[in-house]
């Protein structure tokens, strides 16, 4: 691929001539890119870069912005097999899954943008008052490595639409799709310093960013411990943010469920990406006396998920993306021991034969306790947390019982009496009886999870400051 040693700035591939920072295959650990680690300098350029090209960006038609939005979105889909094969090199997650949506969410999630920004309003009238929707300003995004290039589009689509102008740090373990997408938006009629790319470190280029008084709103997904980090930097200049953050999602499985079919849907939402998804239903609540059933329902559904090479089409579970996650992994998996949950399949040794790259075991534990640090704290890898409850309340009480609040499931016989438990699930969007995900409905977190939301006019709501002419 063309252009890693490089930053894109106003417009120009700016070639970086100081230290890099490797890029890992997941499932051998080869380093297959090396990209920059840009300083503050570099990223000052950058944020300049986009400040100069705000105000005529800003005024552009909602026609010319569209025009660019379509030509990336053409750009996605003519290079989907591309960014399909980057992704599943650089994270791990299996070529399959991969090409639908590491590939085909960017796609999906930008087309959607474009359907629905004709009727999208930017002004209204209120009375003797027009009300408009204008750009906030300068963005930095920041983004992180598991759904690397979804998570980019997320945030670049609505802000470009919105008439924002955007520097971007793309995660610095899975940088190599933002490279696609930065060479896509060159060839698109973007004036140049609209969008302009940096990559480089969190506590470096990253710092730089979401601390520069000309940047006006940081949207960024990532961690809880770095979003704390953005929410006090923004508060020094009252910068506007948007946090997408972590996750340790409930799945309640209430006693007049098909329990066969809630536990392998519950698993292969947790194992989807290795485990390594924001809104991973990571802990299975079952009644307490259909818990061991549970457990060998769950031992059979991922005794279905060999490991594998992610490049073949026939494996449904990759490597971690990192050496850094793979043993953060293993540590949680000892501390599960530990800590005297059951075992139910799985472990912290490497999968026989995988011992090269980042595989860690598809792991399994019944009853786990709801305060334990197991059941608490995300572990962003392929480890189900199974917790038996007394009833109703007692599983409201535990799915609530985090300080996270992303996403969550019910699963019921009863489609009504499952909406009502639903509704007393405090996180940002529900599964009910595996519902299907949609991109025009707002996503993002309540408490740690999050602040602000992402997808459709949310999304794009983000970006806009409000403006009233009194007339
Ligand atoms: P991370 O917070 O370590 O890094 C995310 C990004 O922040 C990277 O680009 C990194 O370089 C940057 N960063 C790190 N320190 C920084 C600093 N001091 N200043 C500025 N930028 C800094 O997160 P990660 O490990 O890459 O991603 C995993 C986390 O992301 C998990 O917690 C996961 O739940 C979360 N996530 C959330 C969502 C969501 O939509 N809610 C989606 C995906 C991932």
């Amino acid at each position: 691929m063309k252009n890693l040693n490089k930053n894109y700035i106003n417009g120009e591939w700016v070639e970086w001539r100081g230290d890099t920072i490797d890029v890992n295959e997941a499932a051998t650990g080869d380093v297959i890119a090396k990209v920059p680690a840009s300083g503050r300098a570099v990223m000052e350029q950058a944020i300049e870069s986009a400040q100069s090209a705000f105000e005529s960006w800003s005024e552009t038609s909602l026609d010319q912005r569209i025009k660019v939005i379509e030509q990336l979105h053409a750009g996605l889909k003519e290079r989907a097999a591309e960014i399909a094969e980057t992704v599943s090199r650089e994270v791990g997650m299996p070529i399959k899954l991969a090409t639908g949506i590491q590939a085909g969410l960017p796609a999906t999630v930008t087309g959607s943008y474009l359907k629905m920004l004709p009727d999208f309003p930017f002004s209204e009238q209120v009375g003797n008052s027009e009300v408009q929707k204008v750009p906030v300003g300068v963005v930095g995004c920041i983004t992180p490595w598991n759904y690397p290039l979804h998570q980019v589009i997320l945030k670049v689509v609505p802000a470009l639409a919105a008439g924002c102008t955007i520097v971007l740090k793309p995660s610095e373990i899975a940088p190599m799709s933002a490279y696609i997408l930065a060479d896509i938006l060159d060839g698109t009629d973007l004036p140049k310093g609209v969008f302009n790319m940096v990559c480089g470190l969190g506590e470096d280029a990253g710092d730089t960013l979401i601390k520069h008084p000309a940047v006006r709103m940081v949207s960024f997904t990532g961690s809880t411990r770095t979003g704390s980090l953005i929410a006090h930097a923004a508060a020094d200049d009252f910068k506007r943010f948007a946090l997408e953050m972590g996750g340790k999602s409930a799945s309640v499985i209430l006693p007049d469920a098909d329990l066969k079919a809630a536990v392998k849907g519950t698993v292969n939402n947790c194992l989807l990406n290795s485990g390594q998804t924001c809104t991973a239903l990571t802990r299975m609540l079952v009644p307490a006396d259909l818990h061991d059933e549970a457990c060998e329902l769950a031992a059979e559904a991922v005794g279905k998920m060999t490991p594998g090479n992610p490049l073949e089409e026939t494996t449904r579970l990759g490597p971690l993306a990192s050496a850094q996650q793979r043993d953060k992994v293993i540590d949680y998996i000892k501390l599960g021991i530990e800590e005297g949950a059951t075992l139910v399949t799985g472990g912290p040794e490497a999968p026989d034969g995988l011992e090269a790259g980042y595989f860690v075991k598809a792991t399994v534990f019944g009853n786990v306790k709801p305060g334990s640090r197991l059941a608490q704290e995300e572990i962003f890898g392929p480890v189900l947390c199974i917790i038996p409850y007394q009833d109703e309340k007692d599983a409201i009480r535990i799915a609530n019982g985090t300080d996270f609040g992303l996403s969550g499931a019910v699963w019921s016989g009863d489609q009504d009496n499952a909406k009502k438990i639903a509704g007393k699930l405090r996180t940002g969007q529900v599964f009910v009886n595996g519902g299907a995900f949609n991109p025009l409905a707002p996503f993002g977190g309540f408490g740690h999870s999050g602040i602000g939301r992402e997808f459709g006019k949310w999304g794009l709501e983000e970006f806009l400051e409000v403006r009233s002419l009194q007339l």
